[in-house]
């Protein structure tokens, strides 16, 4: 069983360029990361293409043992992982944070692994006979983000491999150390060649993977100006893409919604992962009639929510992941005030202090179109928007480019039902937000991406549909 020193021992970089690796939470450094070049990707390429006829060929039930080999090595390593993962990306152990997270990785490679996908019969009368099989497409390309690395990826590599891919995984700059151990970790029970990592500048090695002739499909979760790049460099080879981009989640609470009862839901709708992630609740829309009592419930609950260093137990917030980041919520929350709205929680970072520390923040009298609603804070910072007409918030719940998820808010399902039908997202929740299952398809409407990850539609995804007929 690894400890998180001999994780970071196994996938300390063997000579060449490297950065430094620091806690968000403290500016601590914990380690160096790989810089990898073009030259590494190529021959990671090389190995994944050479081990993936005989993958392949091992037939499914052999790769639905080793990929429940694999998650029982990660479970075997939950707390090294965990560890690594909130020390290196910022969030805290407890909460649906950094143990959370590795079991997340255990639960979809089980379920990659658990999920059937039998050769389907299309037609079979008179007219004749046709089936339907999933064929392995190749060598996946995987490219990671840093918000939640380690189970993104995972989604990325348990389907493609169950369907006999192999893959080269490139995760974030600013959250390799946490894929590299990961990988790592996985390869200790799979066949060499597989599963492959390079840690490198996404300018640079995830540029050249969407290039690659040799890459059959791209599985990329990121920013959408960078999944739109993906396309342009991938349409030469005609690669299949899953693009799971950026989104900015509307929520709409119905005039029937009861405050005390959904605050804590909203809260963990919008704070979860400190606020950085894809399907996080980033604009909240409360009807007026109850607009005063929802902002009440839900600052009197934000405001015990612990946030600190990771490592430290009773935290449930943790730092943003990066400074970059942090520049972001700041200058959101900034042209917010600018603008007249009022800050009634938070939105008084300490500069000064170690760590990406910013705090929960809750805007209200918001106007629908300030910058901190209509751009992706991405970050710990809410902005509540008034409203008094249905059809008006519905109107600006889908007036934006991207459309990942929503939610409505109500005590009458049938009513919330009608109104989720009007939103535009690749998934609608009601009295929730953000919860995700691994048979449950996931992925974004309009810029938020297209393709759709997890159960069957996951599976189809990393395969190549192939039609025998007669
Ligand atoms: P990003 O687009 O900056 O980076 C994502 C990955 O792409 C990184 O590994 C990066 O190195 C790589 N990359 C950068 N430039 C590249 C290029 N030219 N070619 C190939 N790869 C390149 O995104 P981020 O800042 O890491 O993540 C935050 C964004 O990701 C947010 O917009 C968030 O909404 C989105 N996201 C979406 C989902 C989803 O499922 N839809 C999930 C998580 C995050």
């Amino acid at each position: 069983m690894e400890t998180y020193s001999s994780l970071l021992a196994a996938i300390a970089p063997q000579g060449g360029e490297t950065r430094e690796v620091r806690d968000p939470a403290t500016d601590e450094l914990i380690g160096l990361a790989p810089v990898q070049d073009v030259a590494a990707l190529e021959a990671a390429i090389d190995t994944a293409a050479a081990a993936q006829p005989s993958w392949a060929a091992l037939g499914d039930q052999a790769r639905i043992d080793y990929l429940n080999r694999a998650a029982d090595a990660i479970e075997a390593n939950a707390e090294a992982l965990a560890e690594l993962l909130s020390r290196e990306q910022g969030k805290p152990l407890n909460g649906p944070n950094a143990r959370f997270e590795v079991g997340g990785c255990v639960a979809w490679t089980r379920t990659a692994a658990a999920t059937p996908l039998p050769v389907e019969t299309i037609i079979d009368d008179e007219s004749g006979r046709a089936e339907m099989h999933y064929r392995p497409i190749g060598v996946v390309g995987a490219i990671s983000p840093w918000n939640w690395p380690m189970m993104i990826s995972i989604w990325q590599i348990a389907p493609s491999l169950r369907m006999g891919n192999t893959v080269v995984i490139k995760p974030a700059e600013t959250t390799s150390l946490s894929v590299l151990a990961l990988v790592h970790v996985m390869n200790q029970v799979l066949p060499e060649g597989v599963l492959n990592v390079v840690a490198g500048e996404g300018r640079v090695v995830g540029a050249a993977l969407t290039r690659s002739p040799r890459i059959g499909k791209i599985m990329f979760t990121g920013s959408t100006p960078v999944g739109k790049g993906i396309i342009e460099a991938s349409a030469p080879n005609v690669t299949r893409l899953t693009l799971e981009l950026g989104g900015n989640d509307a929520g709409i609470v119905l005039p029937d919604a009861d405050p005390a009862a959904i605050a804590e839901d909203l809260f963990w709708g919008g704070f979860i992962n400190t606020g950085q992630t894809c399907a996080a609740l980033k604009r909240l829309y409360v009807h007026d009639s109850i607009y005063d009592e929802v902002v009440k419930h839900l600052v009197e609950y934000a405001k015990n929510v612990p946030m600190g260093v990771g490592l430290e137990e009773q935290n449930v917030l943790g730092p943003l992941q990066n400074r970059a980041q942090f520049d972001i919520v700041d200058r959101l929350v900034k042209s917010a005030k600018a603008a007249g709205a009022q800050v009634v929680l938070g939105g008084d970072p300490d500069y000064d202090a170690p760590g990406n520390f910013y705090p929960t923040t809750i805007v209200t009298e918001i106007d629908p179109h300030n910058d901190l609603v209509i751009e992706e804070q991405f970050g710990p910072a809410l902005p509540i928007i008034r409203y008094t007409d249905l059809e008006d918030v519905i109107g600006l719940a889908n007036e934006l480019e991207v459309g990942l998820g929503s939610s409505v808010w109500s005590s009458d399902r049938a009513k919330a039902l009608e109104v989720a039908a009007r939103l535009q997202a690749g998934t609608t929740w009601i009295n929730s937000h953000g919860g995700l299952h691994p048979m449950v398809p996931f992925g974004g409407a309009k810029q938020s991406g297209y393709g759709r990850e997890f159960g069957v539609e996951g599976l189809k995804a990393v395969a190549e549909p192939h039609v025998i007929s007669g």
